[in-house]
């Protein structure tokens, strides 16, 4: 196992890694930018050093800052953590040639699965529905009318590389083709340096179902169930729960073997999570990531097991710790992600906290990097807290969630609190009825 851990990122999921190698008695290395020096995950960790000046691209972007660090230190692995550096193959196979393992699947699987084109493609011809679409890239607004004519309307035009919702447009109809088109490609020029995109139908009341999965390097992989996140705003995830109140327990064996053999048989390494549409009992692959996910918590509040812990383990090419049939899902999770933003208008409101109150008792988890007196800054993502709630049915964890959101104090800065607080009073949600438009329907957008 690795002596000395150096984890590449910074706020709850830098603290959140730290915790996993604490308990495995594995030391750790923070890195950070100047704006994080009185950062949580800086205090606690055993060492740190100072990457860089706040704006990302100079420190935790920074792969020779990263490296030098980690060489400094003395680390014999490297975690990227979520965001940052954690899909860049670049910098796994850097990190390797470096001599430091990193912890995630191979630069192979990491190139593969983030041209989303290449990812379709590959899961396709091992087995997996896919959304109905363009076979590959889409390079002229010609072809993209053929593809169109095909599919029918409304379709979506999406980025190769997309992530976080960036590149992706709707065309209602012929007429909005050739502009929803273009935005889609000029968007994704912006984001990722790169304009390709293909299309899929535009599905109109799907949920979002992903899987968990883990593979390791001996030819082991398995599934912990799905998560339900179809409560989104501009495809970004807000709330998210296991399992999902829109599947059987039939559907969900369906998709977790059949996602698990998929990953099998790619000979995946480490912790990754297979996204689907579903609509009408039918599920479509839409992508793959290859790493941690910011809600992995609610899959470790059902199946009682640390997935940061076993992705550091199968990392050091150790078997999987769990048969399938040992991991058993019970009980219900949901994670809400605060955001210090205006919970009306979502503008950022970094800050000073005065006041820190998270809630407690049983079946509450808090992932926060906060503390009183912390300054949150202004560079990063605002995402400041996960409030987890696991509780033995779907019901019992409603309530625990609405009395812990009532409890959940956070001073100083606004936050998306008060959000969370008027969806756990809506019948809807409260039914499991929803799908991934729900909530910019609830919000009026
Ligand atoms: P990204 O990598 O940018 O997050 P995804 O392909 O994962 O992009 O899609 C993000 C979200 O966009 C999905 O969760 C879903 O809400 C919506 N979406 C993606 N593809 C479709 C589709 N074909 N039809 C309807 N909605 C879609």
């Amino acid at each position: 196992m690795f002596e000395k851990l150096l984890i590449a990122n910074r706020g709850e999921i830098a603290l959140r890694i730290h915790r996993a190698c604490r308990e495995m008695g594995i030391r750790t290395v923070a890195v950070h930018s100047t704006a994080d020096s009185d950062a949580m995950h800086v205090r606690l960790a055993d060492e740190s050093v100072c990457i860089g000046p706040p704006a990302a691209r100079e420190s935790y972007l920074n792969i020779p800052s990263i490296l030098t660090a980690a060489a400094l230190t003395g680390a014999d692995a490297i975690h990227p953590g979520i965001g940052f550096m954690s899909e860049n193959a670049t910098f796994a196979e850097m990190v390797e040639e470096h001599g430091f393992s990193f912890i995630g699947p191979t630069a192979e699987h990491i190139r593969m699965m983030g041209d989303k084109i290449t990812a379709k493609k590959t899961v396709k011809d091992l087995g997996l529905p896919t959304v109905p679409g363009s076979a590959g890239g889409v390079p002229t607004i010609d072809e993209a009318r053929e593809v169109a004519k095909e599919t029918g309307y409304p379709v979506l035009i999406k980025a190769s590389a997309g992530g976080g919702g960036k590149g992706m447009k709707v065309a209602k109809n012929a007429e909005q083709l050739e502009e929803s088109y273009n935005f889609a490609r000029a968007e994704a020029r912006a984001a990722f340096g790169n304009d390709e995109v293909y299309m899929e139908k535009y599905l109109g009341k799907p949920r979002h179902i992903e899987v968990q999965l883990l593979g390791d390097t001996h030819g082991n992989a398995v599934h912990f169930g799905e998560r339900d996140c179809s409560l989104q705003r501009h495809h970004q995830k807000v709330i998210e729960e296991a399992p999902s109140p829109g599947l059987n327990a039939s559907e969900r064996e369906k998709i977790g073997a059949i996602a698990a053999g998929v990953v099998q048989k790619m000979g995946y390494r480490g912790v990754g999570t297979m996204e689907f549409l579903y609509e009408d009992g039918e599920f479509y692959f839409i992508e793959m990531n290859t790493r941690l996910q910011i809600e992995h918590t609610i899959s470790e509040m059902i199946t009682g097991i640390d997935l940061v812990r076993e992705q550091i383990r199968v990392a050091a090419g150790l078997p999987l710790s769990h048969k399938q049939e040992d991991i058993i899902c019970g009980g219900h999770a949901i994670e809400c992600r605060i955001n210090a933003e205006d919970a009306e208008t979502f503008m950022p409101s970094p800050g000073k906290i005065k006041g820190f109150h998270p809630p407690g008792g049983l079946g509450v988890r808090v992932d926060s990097a906060l503390y009183e007196g912390y300054t949150i800054p202004p560079y990063y993502d605002s995402m400041i807290a996960k409030l987890i709630v696991h509780g033995t049915s779907r019901n019992e964890c409603l309530l625990r969630l609405r009395r812990s959101l009532e409890e959940f104090v956070i001073g100083g800065v606004k936050t998306t609190l008060p959000l969370h607080r008027r969806i756990i009073s809506e019948q809807e949600f409260l039914n499991g009825n929803y799908d991934i438009h729900w909530l910019e329907n609830f919000l009026g957008l």
